[in-house]
């Protein structure tokens, strides 16, 4: 014999399983979502970044230039104090040499520029492109977190249930219901409302059935077939 309360924590232990597994599914969908956002900001950071760089290239083109000019107005300087013709014809050369450097830089610099805005371009596209995507995601990511969220209160809810029902009965009744779940895989009690155990599986003969309904009583009887103690749910 088992008593009747049993039942009901089977209900609710059963019920907590489809809880706990509803709320893996939701946040292993969420964990999917998140790594498909993931992905879409690494792509629209690396188009970023390679933009940073050009234009970090860019500076530093512009500060050799800078450098340069520096440089030539010094040798400027010391050309007009310059102690003979042999002095003054090495700052003039040096002179020249950092003019072509300059020119050299120039038109590299332009050519970088073209890169800049090739990049920019990339840059704002691939944002755009994905801007909706991305609110979108994470509109999805809200929603399943709330939902994921409503699913632990339930499995709280549940988890008290269950606490109560198993401090309202002797522990050896618990015990027994235990090993009892371990022999019928989780399932004690078994409805054969629909004609068959819900346990084994066996459908009964109508004249087992008719007598099976006629003797029913919880916590007593059991499927002559697993021994699963039966109830009827309707
Ligand atoms: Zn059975």
């Amino acid at each position: 014999m088992l008593k009747k309360e049993l039942l009901n924590l089977q209900y609710k232990e059963i019920e907590l399983l489809r809880l706990k597994t509803k709320k893996k599914e939701i946040e292993s969908e969420k964990e999917k979502l998140e790594k498909e956002s993931q992905k879409i900001n690494n792509n629209i950071e690396s188009a970023r970044i390679k933009l940073d760089e050009k234009k970090k290239y860019l500076q530093e083109l512009n500060n050799f230039i800078k450098y340069k000019q520096e440089r030539i107005a010094e040798l400027k300087k010391q050309k007009e104090s310059a102690r003979n013709r042999e002095e003054f014809k090495k700052i003039l050369r040096a002179i020249a040499k950092n003019e072509d450097d300059i020119i050299k830089t120039k038109q590299q610099i332009t050519g970088i520029e073209t890169e800049v805005e090739a990049l920019k371009d990339a840059y704002l596209k691939v944002k755009e492109q994905f801007e909706f995507k991305l609110n979108e995601l994470k509109e999805k990511i809200n929603e399943l977190e709330k939902e994921a969220n409503t699913y632990e209160k339930k499995i709280n809810k549940v988890l008290f249930e269950i606490e109560e029902i198993k401090s309202s009965l002797p522990e050896e009744e618990l015990k027994k219901f235990e090993q009892m779940k371990e022999k019928f895989n989780g399932l004690v009690f078994a409805d054969i409302s629909t004609g068959a155990c819900e346990g084994c599986g066996i459908t009964y003969s109508s004249a087992e059935y008719r007598e099976l309904l006629s003797k029913l009583k919880a916590g007593e009887s059991k499927c002559p077939y697993c021994g699963r103690f039966i109830y009827c749910k309707k």
